[in-house]
């Protein structure tokens, strides 16, 4: 049982640009629900939303010391039609990030130095072509300053993840009919 997905935004500097915000100077935190997250291959995107899209991160997982034993990747699916309405009306934007099934994530990978992945190219491909990509040599705030920010400030628990921002090239995926 997962309690809680701390993400950051605006932690890419092209992706903070593509979406018209300013790059930040401290980060910008905020939670997607534990329970969003699924390990499933399959993704279900929710009836009610309209413009789903991508946003493909480097997610870390916190030991019973709090300190990082895993890596995986997660899907930071956000709700762009909605979250715009939301920023716009200044309102915050839990339905545009933290809906059910809104944090896949992958199988984890176990490692002992952060450094591992200091230098990790990251990909979205659809249907084989490359839509995201970026390395974790672009991030604004390193995982360091990360770790360290949600553990001062708020009440990071074992299990929990932390999303580390996505790079630019975001955009909507689509549903399978069958
Ligand atoms: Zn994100």
């Amino acid at each position: 049982m997962i309690r809680n997905i701390w993400a950051v935004g605006r932690n890419y500097a092209d992706h903070a640009k593509e979406l018209g915000n300013d790059v930040p100077k401290e980060p910008f935190i905020f939670l997607k629900a534990g329970s969003s997250a699924v390990f499933d291959e399959v993704v279900i995107l929710p009836e009610w939303a309209e413009d789903i899209h991508h946003e493909i991160e480097v997610a870390l997982r916190f030991d019973k010391n709090l300190n990082i034993d895993a890596f995986a990747l997660a899907l930071d699916l956000t709700e762009r039609k909605k979250q715009k309405e939301l920023k716009d009306k200044g309102l915050p934007w839990t339905l545009a990030k933290s809906f059910t099934g809104s944090c896949p994530i992958s199988k984890a990978t176990s490692i002992t130095k952060l450094d591992e992945l200091k230098n990790l190219r990251i990909q979205l491909k659809i249907n084989s072509e490359i839509k995201q990509d970026g390395n974790t040599n672009q991030m604004i705030f390193d995982f360091e300053t990360l770790i360290a920010f949600v553990k001062k400030h708020f009440p990071v628990c074992e299990g929990d993840w932390l999303l580390t921002g996505t790079p630019a090239g975001v955009g909507p995926i689509k549903k399978v009919i069958h």
